[in-house]
């Protein structure tokens, strides 16, 4: 049996404020039986304390240590690979506060910047993006904590996302940004360094081709993809390369028997 799962978020645990049905209690039962969870999102724009908690609300069972935003993940590759290092953001307080609790120094003018963080900011400033376009032209690693272009404002229209702001520092800088958020395996490697397995001996769960069973499949662990979220099954099966999934579930209550298969 399979004993680790890595779930993305929305669209597999809830969908705008609600719980889907059967979620709570699959993922009560995966716990029961064993299975490490932790939990891989794009959203950079909340503090995991904030993300774990507005699952909590919800009724599922989630500490804050399970969940990997790609802020707190663009946090902690940073320590590892520059621990030294200067950050000039573009973002909400919660990313700041991410960067911060990593043991970052988070700067506000590019003079002394050695590097520029982007996610989704709803205090988007002309001159934040100047300050940002500064000390990417003077040499600062450019990095998008997640390239999503949009995300769901309702549950019928959507709303600017992170990926929008960085493309507009990488329209005026000419400057490709390193991603951190998936379809990059970042993510998923820092949790299977966490636990100490291998990616074998994982399965990654979402709903979107393009990011979640994109990294799964690059990162070689299992790929289920939900359907209760942006991806339809007619989208599924015409999907080649990376973003094909290995298994495809009506809903996340189909989950145990695929651990307990192991595909
Ligand atoms: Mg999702």
């Amino acid at each position: 049996m399979i004993k680790h799962v890595v779930l993305d978020m929305d669209g597999v645990l809830y969908r705008g404020e609600s719980p889907l049905p059967g979620a709570i209690d699959t993922l009560k039962a995966l716990r029961q039986q064993g299975v490490q969870v932790a939990f891989i999102t794009n959203n950079a724009s909340l503090h995991r304390e904030e993300l774990a908690a507005k699952v909590s609300r919800m009724g599922f069972a989630c500490v804050p240590e399970e969940v990997w935003g790609s802020a707190y993940t663009t946090a902690l590759y940073i320590t590892k690979h520059a621990p030294e290092a200067r950050v000039l953001t573009v973002g909400t307080p919660s990313m700041i506060r991410e960067l911060r609790d990593a043991g970052l120094t988070v700067v506000s003018t590019h003079e002394d910047a050695t590097h520029v963080v982007v996610g989704l900011d709803m205090g988007l400033t002309y001159e934040k993006l100047r300050q940002a376009h500064y000390a990417i032209q003077h040499g600062a690693l450019f990095i998008a904590t997640n390239l999503d272009a949009a995300y769901p404002d309702t549950l019928t229209t959507t709303t600017p996302g992170g990926g929008a702001i960085v493309a507009v520092l990488r329209t005026s800088t000419a400057v490709e940004p390193l991603l951190i958020g998936k379809p990059q395996t970042t993510g998923l490697a820092l949790v299977a360094e966490a636990w100490g397995v291998a990616p074998a001996d994982m399965v990654g769960v979402g709903d979107r081709l393009d990011t979640d069973i994109a990294a799964a499949r690059a990162f070689g662990c299992l790929a289920v993809l939900v359907l209760t979220g942006i991806a339809t099954r007619a989208d599924a099966e015409a999907a080649t390369g990376h973003e094909r999934p290995d298994v495809i579930l009506p809903d996340l209550t189909g989950l145990p028997a695929v651990l307990a298969r192991g595909v």
